[in-house]
């Protein structure tokens, strides 16, 4: 928990000082009038503390942990390495057995509150559900850090944002067999229970059966889950107003079909809900921060798993839209299920924007890496817009293209279209795009394609642990908030 303080008091068991190589050299300290502040200037003094980026001083004060935590030159923080540099401090080991940690910044603006904020929450988050707790270490518990600031209104915000970034992480990380179509649903009806701005549409099979979902039922066959379509109207704003719908992809689990994902590539594949995740978390979100804007959130929830029933490669299939798709690949799978939902948001509810998102494309990470989800739109100012919410969030994006030659690419010689390209690979997040495109008729659209930035498969990245990032989440809560 997060609480502010307008003063260092030093009152709590351990204080992590943060400061710039600047503030060293002037032999500024935060610490005023406190013990805390002599050992520091002596360490300074002596030379032993720089303020060099990283550099750790752990000083003993009355029996109290105070560590010094450089930041290097102001002018080469950017908000990624801020967030970073933060949690670095916030994890340290010699914090380990406190609950309390009063944390003195190098200057009180609302970008760097914001940036503590983030690297508490965001940055020491971490998936442990099934590992044995030691009683006595706090390093995974959530600590009291107390911000010496001034409390500002945009915090609790911030706040709320940052713990919704948690919630999609949670339903990302936890097992592909628990979070299943069911749990999601119960998941969103949780969120929208008693909400009176929220009118919902769940979908299952037999629905969806009568509707024509081909594509999306085709996907789930093969799997003994059900297959859902959750669909919540949000209306924050006048209720003629227009709205804007988020779609996300929720393949609770991706085995690649009968074009089965080799080892190696699908041990993570529990994360290719990510788009349906982040989706969920928004719309908690929106109703925690009672947004005042017109929303539709819709998932489209399915399993590509294999028995005798799975669907084919080769075979054609048809869905909502009444366009037929030739299936190039079975694990080209989250482009069908998109096309029915996209389609039937399109038409059921007219919102004026669509923005998808979804662990899409192998190919976004040979083209992006880890660290940009990629974007593909049809309309300038939505793509510029993202790009915004984007680059304020530190939820970084990147724009690919959308032009009219790249229709060839998904041509078939025996259906409408296909669900892989015939480019062998080639450009294969704007050609899965492109597919997607064809779904909402002239309505303004962007995709996201999270499949590099959903999920770290290692240690960390910049200030995420392993596992889901939550993504998405905060570029929407800015979108919605600003457009
Ligand atoms: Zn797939």
């Amino acid at each position: 928990m997060i609480q502010f303080r307008s003063a260092f008091k030093g009152d709590k068991k351990s204080a992590l000082v943060f400061m710039t190589l600047e503030q060293v050299k002037e032999k500024k300290c935060a610490l005023s009038g406190k013990k805390a502040c002599d050992a520091a200037r002596a360490a300074v003094s002596a030379g032993h503390f720089e303020g060099n980026k990283g550099d750790i001083f752990p000083l003993i004060v009355d029996g109290k942990m105070v560590v010094l935590f450089g930041l290097g030159k102001k002018a080469d923080l950017t908000p990624t390495s801020l967030r970073g540099l933060i949690r670095r401090g916030l994890l340290l080991s010699y914090f380990k057995k406190s609950a309390d940690i009063e944390v003195i910044l190098h200057e009180d603006t609302v970008d760097t509150v914001k940036a503590v904020i983030e690297a508490d929450i965001i940055g020491t988050y971490s998936w442990k559900k099934y590992i044995a707790k030691k009683a006595d270490d706090k390093t995974v518990e959530k600590k009291n850090i107390f911000v010496i600031a001034a409390l500002r209104p945009e915090y609790a915000a911030c706040i709320t944002t940052s713990e919704n970034v948690n919630f999609a992480r949670e339903l990302v990380n936890d097992n592909a067999d628990l979070v299943d179509s069911l749990y999601l649903e119960k998941t969103f009806r949780g969120i929208v229970k008693g909400v009176r701005s929220v009118e919902i549409e769940v979908l299952g099979r037999k629905e969806l059966a009568a509707k024509k979902f081909g594509l999306l039922l085709a996907v789930n066959q093969g799997s003994n889950k059900k297959p859902r379509v959750l669909i919540a109207k949000y209306t924050g704003a006048d209720k003629d107003a227009p709205y804007t719908a988020f779609i996300g992809k929720g393949l609770t689990f991706d085995s690649g079909g009968l074009n089965l994902k080799p080892t190696g590539s699908m041990e993570t594949m529990r994360e290719d809900m990510s788009g349906a995740a982040a989706v969920l978390a928004t719309l908690k979100n929106t109703i925690d921060l009672r947004i005042k804007k017109n929303i539709i959130f819709a998932c489209g929830i399915a399993e590509n798993a294999i028995d005798a029933n799975s669907y084919k490669p080769g075979d054609v299939i048809t869905g909502y839209a009444g366009i037929s798709v030739e299936i190039g690949n079975t694990d080209a799978e989250g482009r069908l299920v998109l096309a029915d939902v996209m389609a039937y948001v399109n038409k059921t509810y007219k919102p004026v924007k669509i923005i998808d998102i979804a662990t899409l494309t192998g190919a976004v990470v040979v083209a992006l890496g880890h660290d940009y989800t990629g974007l593909v739109s049809n309309n300038d100012a939505l793509a510029e817009a993202l790009l915004k919410s984007a680059a304020a969030t530190d939820d970084r994006a990147w724009r690919l293209p959308n032009y009219p030659e790249i229709k060839d690419s998904i041509k078939s010689k025996i259906a409408d279209i296909r669900n892989t390209s015939t480019l062998r690979g080639a450009g294969g997040t704007i050609t899965g795009a492109e597919f997607l495109r064809r779904f909402i008729g002239e309505t303004p659209w962007a995709h996201l394609d999270i499949a590099g930035t959903a999920f770290v498969d290692g240690d960390s990245r910049f200030y995420y642990g392993h596992g889901a990032t939550g993504v998405g989440v905060r570029i929407f809560t800015d979108y919605m908030l600003n457009n």
